[in-house]
């Protein structure tokens, strides 16, 4: 997917709140006394040990199950406080894939789980404000409750993960606004926003993290569009496809009539991947028979591009799309098309686990590389996001297990480095500080010197393997 710096995933994300580091008295965990629940259940603390890639375990010494951000600044208090050293991580779903919400000795605070949730505060649903257009979310809350809580108003938020069934707190860590300097807190539970605290505030967006826990979020909302239009088209040409990428993506200050509302692009190496979509989608122009397509080296490229539409441009939506697409250098008889709500719309990769799901292809290794820009972007105006969303099966076929496509993903970041290709890696995993140090680059200095500000014991979110806790 090619992008650019204005078109960058971010969360229009108003207000945070946050719990820091802050060193306290010591106490021990048993006398925490949270709301919620602490657990040593061995079924909680495995679920903890394991993530999405299923490629790394580590297991903690127990689960928290908060009932509030109380809950969670209380475990925080202990952990600064312990003389043995305890770390804590915030797992949101899961959906990490080498180890970076586990922890070894420490304590893993399962945001997601409703578990805990039994006080107001974190078992209470998407608070939304419809005449401000925002709504308050528990750090927990995966995008799908966001969007059913949201969705009841009319409203949505401007901006979305491909895949719902992360959370808020999760993303945010990972992906949004990048860093600025921010001023010192020191309270156990903090709002911060563009304006107050906002040094934290900017950390923790894309800060992997490292310098606090996110308890709750405010995010803006728009109107939300009844329908979407989602054409997919193909092209044997590798320039002619990101030339109509980069075309498409330079529309972004046009009125929205003049513009598609998502651009994505994928690499087709196997048609079976097409038959697998084409099916549930419409070719109203002389449907492609791809063995007649001249492939590159049978490499064929799929733009995706969608136009939300409601009632009240529902005349226009066909000769809108038209326009458009008659300034795009596709093959011309590759133009499959389909029509659904918006809600369905978001929710297509959820649809497609269930399909994976049912076939025993969800639970496997994946050793996903994904060069997406969160906090560290590349320097350049204009860049793709290569993801290579592959998983590890046992088939017996070499070239399908976890080693050789980890092996893969290795040599293609040989390949770029030898090539002078720069990348930025989106959930980065690194193994040593030196690598973190080239990773963030300019940044590394910021990024250290707030994580001496919040978390000067290094205990929070230690599976990123940034920093060593200082016990
Ligand atoms: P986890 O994996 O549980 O946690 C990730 C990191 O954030 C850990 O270091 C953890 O300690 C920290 N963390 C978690 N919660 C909090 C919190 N409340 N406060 C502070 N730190 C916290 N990403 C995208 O940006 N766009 C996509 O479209 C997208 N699609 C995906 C599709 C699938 C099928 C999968 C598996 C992942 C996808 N991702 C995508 C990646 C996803 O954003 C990351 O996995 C991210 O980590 C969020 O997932 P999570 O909520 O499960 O967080």
């Amino acid at each position: 997917m090619a992008t650019n710096k204005l078109l960058l995933m971010t969360f229009a994300i108003c207000r945070l709140i946050v719990t820091v580091g802050l060193t306290v008295d010591p106490t021990d965990l048993l006398r925490l006394g949270v709301d919620g629940q602490l657990s040593v259940d061995p079924s909680d603390l495995e679920t903890a040990s394991l993530d999405f890639g299923l490629m790394t375990r580590a297991k903690p010494l127990a689960v928290l199950h908060p009932a509030s951000a109380e809950d969670v600044a209380r475990l925080v208090r202990a952990a600064y406080g312990s003389a043995q050293g305890l770390t804590v991580s915030a797992r949101g779903h899961g959906h990490s894939i080498n180890g970076q919400a586990q922890v070894t000795n420490g304590v893993v605070i399962e945001m997601n789980g409703s578990r805990g949730r039994t006080t107001a505060e974190a078992a209470a649903r998407p608070r939304v404000s419809e005449s401000e257009r925002y709504v308050d979310v528990w750090g927990g809350e995966l995008w799908t409750e966001v969007l059913k809580a949201t969705i009841e108003y009319g409203l949505a938020p401007k901006s979305w993960t491909d895949y719902l069934y992360l959370t808020v707190g999760g993303t945010l860590s990972n992906a949004g606004i990048s860093g600025q300097t921010f001023n010192h807190g020191k309270g156990e539970i903090l709002t911060c926003s563009e304006e107050k605290n906002s040094e934290l505030f900017h950390a923790v967006l894309g800060g992997l993290g490292q310098f606090g826990i996110i308890t709750r979020a405010r995010i803006d909302l728009e109107p939300a569009p009844q329908r979407v239009r989602w054409i997919r088209v193909l092209y044997s040409n590798f320039s002619a496809f990101t030339n109509d990428q980069e075309f498409l993506i330079s529309l972004h200050g046009l009125p929205a009539s003049q513009r598609f509302d998502y651009v994505e692009g994928f690499v087709i190496v196997d048609e079976g991947l097409i038959n697998n979509w084409r099916s549930s989608f419409f070719s109203p122009k002389n449907p492609v028979k791809l063995s007649s397509i001249n492939a590159d080296g049978g490499v064929l490229y799929c733009l995706e591009i969608t136009k939300n539409y409601d009632e009240s441009t529902a005349e226009t939506i066909d000769q809108e799309i038209e326009t458009l697409l008659k300034k795009l250098d596709f093959i011309p008889t590759s133009v499959f098309t389909t029509d659904l709500p918006y809600v369905d719309f978001l929710d297509r990769v959820h649809k497609a686990e269930l399909k994976l799901r049912s076939k025993g292809l969800w639970d496997v290794p994946h050793p996903w590389w994904d060069q997406r820009s969160s906090a560290v972007m590349p320097d350049e105006e204009v860049f793709y996001l290569v993801a290579l969303l592959r998983s590890a099966l046992e088939s017996g076929d070499e070239t399908q297990s976890l080693e050789y496509l980890r092996d893969q993903n290795r040599q293609i970041l040989r390949f770029c480095a030898k090539a002078g290709i720069k990348a930025k890696q989106y959930l980065p995993h690194y193994t040593t500080q030196q690598e973190w140090v080239d990773h963030f680059g300019d940044k590394w200095d910021q990024f250290h010197k707030r994580k001496m500000e919040f978390d000067p014991r290094h205990i929070l979110a230690t599976g990123q393997l940034i920093f060593t806790p200082s016990f």
